[in-house]
């Protein structure tokens, strides 16, 4: 078999890394052609000399510049390309067969939807990328060709609980609902009057899965749940009722799917993103992903209960936003991330996120961008309102 080149977007970050390792297993499979990063210089320059891609591409120009002296002093031929274009030209090019879109935030939108413009394997980890572009993105992959396979782990599970044939196709083989399981991270337990005091340092200490900052706070609000019931939607091509979300704190099954016939498909593992990077990359076949088994008997026991949608409010405005449509989606992720930079920064509280995303989400009218364009503006619009309640909530 050809080896096959791989782009990861998102190369410096915890879903790049671990992608790393998995490739570092199968020599013979596959090949690195470009590794990208934002301005993580150290870390894309240990890379690049470990897995000698083609390419490496720093988005921040002086990065860039910095990564290119570095590794020209070490007698490297791997090229440096700068600025966010490059991220698109690699994404895309003949030469790779696979890309792994894992950027965090809107950042990856473009990108992701140039590989899947190009037709490409396209492993989808950037969920916010989805959640923004819906519809249109989902068309791209069909028309273009482009394989799309889910990293998150309850969408790979999903995925792997569903009889093998085209994503689209779902609907119509006797699946009831997806149910999609929450650790309920770490403020699962505390009482509401406590989560006004919770520091970025809290937020970020996941109990099961170790994870890059933003997804890490995404999992304490719960809007990460949110984000990936939209996103379930439109990779199963299911409407946001047949989309529940079960909380289970152990976080050993990764999701599931119930059937008319009264079964429910699960899949178990331990929480490593490994295994369902190893799928996406060997599919249809399995890979090894250096993860353990689960061992049963240390697990003991699974608990399930119903997420607290009052206490942890992101996960609803998540479905409002999905039934109002693609604006509002747009409206709801920028909003999110603006307001999740603020709570890093200590410029607003724990409890003000759900506050500014729904002020937000609100604004935006009902109806779905038609266009990329039509969703980068309503994306950046969405962030100058919740950079505006930011100030005007620190002015009173
Ligand atoms: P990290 O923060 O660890 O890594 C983010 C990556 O994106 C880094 O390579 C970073 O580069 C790059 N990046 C950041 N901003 C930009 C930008 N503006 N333009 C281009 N590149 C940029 O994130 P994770 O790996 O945790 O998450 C990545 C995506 O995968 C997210 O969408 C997340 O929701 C999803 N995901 C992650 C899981 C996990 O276990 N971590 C599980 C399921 C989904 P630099 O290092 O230079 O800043
Ligand atoms: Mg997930």
């Amino acid at each position: 078999m050809a080896s096959k080149g791989i782009t990861i977007l998102g190369a410096s970050g915890s879903i790049g890394v671990s992608t790393l390792d998995v490739l570092a297993r199968h020599p013979e499979r596959f090949h690195v052609y470009a590794l990208t990063a934002h301005s993580n210089v150290d870390k894309l320059f240990e890379q690049c000399q470990q897995f000698q891609p083609r390419y490496a591409v720093m988005v921040d120009p002086l990065a860039a510049s910095v990564l290119e002296k570095r590794l020209q002093a070490v007698g490297s031929d791997v090229v440096v390309l700068a600025g966010a274009e490059a991220l698109d030209a690699v994404a895309s090019s003949p030469d790779t067969d696979y890309v792994m879109a894992a950027i965090v935030g809107a950042a990856g939108l473009v990108p992701t939807l140039a590989a899947a413009r190009a037709g490409k394997r396209v492993m989808l980890a950037n969920k916010e990328a989805l959640v923004m572009s819906g519809q249109l993105f989902i068309d791209a992959v069909c028309a273009y060709g482009a394989e799309l396979l889910p990293i998150d782990s309850e969408h790979n599970a999903v995925f792997q609980c569903l009889p093998s044939a085209s994503l689209r196709e779902r609907e119509h083989r006797g699946v009831e609902k997806i149910l999609l399981t929450a650790s309920g991270g770490p403020f699962r337990t505390w009482a509401a009057r406590d989560l006004h005091d919770i520091t970025p340092e809290q937020a970020v200490a996941h109990p099961n899965w170790s994870m890059g900052q933003k997804i890490s706070v995404d999992s304490a609000t719960l809007m990460n749940k949110g984000l990936e019931v939209i996103e379930a939607c439109w990779l199963f091509g299911l409407p946001a009722e047949r989309v529940e979300v079960v909380v289970h704190p152990q976080s050993t099954i990764h999701s599931m799917v119930s059937y008319n016939d009264g079964s429910v498909l699960a899949q178990l593992g331990n929480p490593d993103m490994r295994t369902p990077i190893a799928y996406a990359l060997g599919w249809p076949e399995r890979l090894a992903s250096g993860v353990a088994p689960l061992d049963l008997f240390a697990t003991a026991r699974l608990d399930f209960e119903q997420p607290d949608r009052e206490r942890f409010p992101c996960l609803q405005l998540a479905y409002d936003a999905h039934v109002r449509g693609g604006y509002a989606t747009i409206a709801l992720n920028a909003a999110n991330e603006v307001a999740v930079k603020a709570f890093l920064g200590r410029e607003i509280g724990f409890t003000d996120i759900p506050v500014l995303v729904k002020a937000v989400m609100l604004t935006a009218s009902t109806g779905t961008p038609m266009n990329l364009e039509e969703i980068l503006i309503q994306d950046e619009e969405s962030r100058v309102r919740s950079l505006s309640w930011i100030k005007n909530k620190k002015i009173h």
